[in-house]
């Protein structure tokens, strides 16, 4: 192992501190959950470039926040690297103990997204000291990016009034600039019944015959969007995910409950939707019994001007190193989003595959990570700007 990249290096004890995001769930080990170990390690490893590491966050969902600042700044740049990885649960390999194979660095974490950080760490290594730094970096590695970006709040919250001029998260796109992504919104549809036995039925109101009414409209109701798809996204996408309902065969239901996965457009929001699916238990008739309980975005949409500085500066630096630069789209949401719905645009780039992302057998490919670092070192340098 003497002979690894420094990159590589960082890769590996990134990936050795567990900060699994617990989603949610209470069965985990408390030694693996939570992203405080390392936030502290990456403000070490900052502090030893020299600059100044802040670890903002409550409940050891811990995010961290640096600054680089260049004399003679073209601008400010925030990169965003997600520390937390999604549970371990099933996995093939060791997920802590990060092994190499086949060119590849194995690992929880690997592709998504703690090899963007260690490209980052070693590109601006490099860019301090040559001095060449050529715009002011803010350096993030946020919580929770794989539930609902409490770190991205955190930060923006920690940075006050100063707002970068562009974002770059990184997530596995395999090197392409992606500058347009779905959104997700989950919502949430109550049905209130009566309850009564089930031997004489006519006693009571079943909830789940009154949800089962408003499932049918509310997936209905999406045929309109193949009717106006996104040029680049092609349409919104809804799907009923979970159902729940009733407590004993013997008994009428007072209470159903779906939840709705929603993929939005870059020109819908929560409001939106919640109103189509309102409509949609309008058409159904049980306006009265059945009400939207709640309607949460969990990942904003994504659309950043194509003449835009974040896609300017990052295509020139793929350029720069021989790789395409035209504008590519994900499936997946990600924290530009939620950086671009406070009004700074961004791109998403980075090193492995979305594919084996939250797989059992998760890896990134090394060369992908050494590429990675040279394009943040051209982004630093000033990608994109006057040569
Ligand atoms: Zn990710």
């Amino acid at each position: 192992m003497q002979n690894l990249s420094p990159s590589i290096r960082h890769l590996r004890d990134l990936i050795a501190i567990p900060s699994v995001n617990p989603m949610g769930r209470d069965d985990l080990p408390p030694e693996i959950v939570g992203e405080h170990a390392v936030a502290e390690h990456l403000s070490r490893a900052l502090g030893k470039l020299g600059l100044d590491a802040a670890l903002v966050g409550e409940g050891g969902r811990t995010s961290v926040v640096a600054e680089a600042r260049a004399t003679n700044a073209m601008d400010t740049l925030l990169v965003a690297s997600h520390i937390d990885t999604v549970p371990v649960d099933g996995m093939e390999i060791d997920p802590f103990d990060p092994a190499i194979e086949d060119d590849r660095v194995l690992g929880r974490g690997s592709c998504d997204t703690k090899a963007g950080m260690a490209a980052l760490l070693e590109a601006l290594s490099r860019v301090l000291e040559n001095g060449r730094l050529a715009r002011n970096v803010i350096i993030v590695g946020e919580a929770d990016e794989e539930l609902s970006s409490i770190g991205v709040h955190d930060v923006l919250k920690h940075l006050g009034s100063r707002r970068p001029d562009w974002v770059l998260a990184t997530e596995p796109t395999e090197l392409c600039l992606i500058n347009a992504h779905k959104g997700v919104v989950h919502t949430q549809v109550c049905a209130h019944g009566r309850a009564c036995h089930s031997s004489d039925p006519t006693q009571g109101q079943n909830a789940i015959v009154l949800l089962a009414k408003a499932i049918l409209s509310i997936d209905e109701s999406a045929r309109v969007f193949t009717d106006r798809p996104h040029p680049e996204l092609g349409p919104a996408t809804l799907s009923v995910g979970i159902v729940h309902g009733g407590q004993a065969p013997n008994i009428v239901p007072d209470e159903a409950r779906i939840w709705v996965d929603r993929r939005t457009l870059p020109d819908e929001t929560p409001a939106i939707v919640q109103e189509q699916i309102e409509a949609a238990i309008r058409s159904a008739g049980v306006e009265s019994q059945v009400v939207v309980e709640s309607c949460s975005e969990e990942k904003p949409p994504l659309h950043t001007d194509a003449s835009s500085i974040a896609v300017g500066a990052t295509a020139d630096a793929l350029a720069r190193e021989g790789l395409s630069g035209d504008c590519g789209q994900v499936a997946f949401g990600t924290d530009a989003g939620v950086f671009g719905r406070a009004g700074i645009p961004g791109v998403v780039l980075g090193p492995g595959s979305i594919d084996v992302a939250h797989t059992s057998r998760e890896f990134v490919p090394i060369d992908q990570v050494e590429t990675m670092v040279r394009i943040f070192e051209r982004v630093l340098e000033g990608a994109g700007g006057p040569r």
